[in-house]
């Protein structure tokens, strides 16, 4: 992960690296970063004669950069003419007159490398061990602000991950945990905030209370789990034919459920109403030794435009009793 460096924190190490070239009386201080294979000017110092520019970037591996070395051996490296010595006299620094180097690394609280902080010189330079000691108080400073900055980021990354859990959270709280369905708290939110909208934007609103015929003798003659499966699938129908964007299946208590259907007359209501009784009746509610067992269901539907000042409880009391009278003629009907 690429971490980037706040702009305040970069003004702070900008006056560090002025302050480190001036005191020393160089053209050049500078805090290098790896950056993937590279590396690259992090900040120049804004000094007379300095040829490095923040942004300017090279392949670290091979280099042959002063600071390749300083981060392969993860030590300080002093280089007082690179002009007299075998082994740098073709690094590409000499290209631009910069012949002697100071610098130490800079790392990461895991220790993980982050680049360097280094002076150069267009002279031979042999640097002063108070010069040393200047640069690795420097340095200890950067590395103190990359410890800040760390546990910052480590700090968003916890946030952003409570903020997940916060949202799975959420949602179990909204949910049905048997049919997967909105629970019924959820439900009595949903519709009020539907309620509210139909109203403002005079739209109709229609609901159907879906209860499940007979349903105690299916619990008394295959079981509880098996009562439990039963539910499931009808969730599962129900959610499969009341599904336009916008359409809200809710367990509303026991083996009733609720569908809200916003902009839906209740006419449009009533006739889903009736694709899903009929839906519900070829269903295997579940599968029992030798038999597939179906099962019915009774709909009351309600709906209307919500006018200000509506109760929405009275078209929930309508969509009740609804479902009473159908329950009353005979079962596996529609009545609105
Ligand atoms: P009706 O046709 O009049 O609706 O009869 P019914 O038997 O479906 O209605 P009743 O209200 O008498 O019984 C509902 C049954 O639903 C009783 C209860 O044991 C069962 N039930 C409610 N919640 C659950 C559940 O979560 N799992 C299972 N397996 N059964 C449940
Ligand atoms: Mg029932
Ligand atoms: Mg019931």
């Amino acid at each position: 992960m690429h971490i980037d460096i706040p702009g305040g924190v970069l003004e702070k190490w900008q006056n560090i690296v002025d302050t480190m070239a001036k005191i020393i009386a160089v053209p050049a201080g500078l805090i290098m970063r790896i950056v993937d294979d590279d590396i690259q000017v992090l900040v120049s110092s804004q000094t007379e004669g300095n040829p490095y520019h923040p942004g300017d970037r090279e392949k670290l591996p091979g280099s042959g950069l002063y600071c390749e070395t300083v981060i392969r051996k993860n030590t300080q490296l002093l280089v007082p003419d690179a002009r007299q010595d075998e082994h740098w006299r073709n690094n590409p620094d000499i290209r631009l007159n910069m012949v002697s180097y100071l610098g130490f690394p800079i790392r990461w609280p895991d220790q993980t490398p982050f680049g360097t902080i280094c002076v150069l010189d267009n002279k031979k330079n042999a640097y002063s061990q108070l010069h040393e000691h200047l640069l690795t108080q420097f340095r200890d400073v950067i590395e103190q602000y990359l410890q800040l900055i760390h546990v910052n980021v480590q700090l968003s990354v916890a946030k952003a991950e409570m903020e997940v859990l916060n949202g799975q959270l959420k949602v179990l709280a909204s949910t049905d945990s048997l049919t997967g369905v909105l629970n019924r708290r959820r439900f009595d939110e949903v519709f009020e905030q539907e309620w509210r909208r139909a109203a403002r934007a005079h739209t109709p609103l229609s609901l159907l209370l879906v209860d499940v015929d007979h349903f105690k003798h299916l619990n008394d003659d295959f079981g509880h789990l098996r009562g439990d499966d039963a539910l499931k699938m009808v969730a599962l129908a129900l959610r499969t034919m009341a599904a336009r964007a916008g359409d809200v299946v809710a367990r509303y208590g026991g083996e009733e459920f609720a569908v809200l259907l916003p902009r839906t007359s209740p006419d449009k209501a009533q006739l889903l109403a009736e694709t899903i009784r009929r839906g519900i009746e070829r269903t295997v509610l579940f599968k029992a030794e030798n038999d597939n067992i179906t099962g019915t269901v009774c709909i009351g539907v309600a709906g209307q435009i919500p006018a200000e000042g509506d109760d929405p409880l009275q078209m929930m009391q309508a969509a009740d009793m609804a479902l009473y009278r159908a329950k009353l003629r005979g079962r596996n009907r529609v009545e609105a």
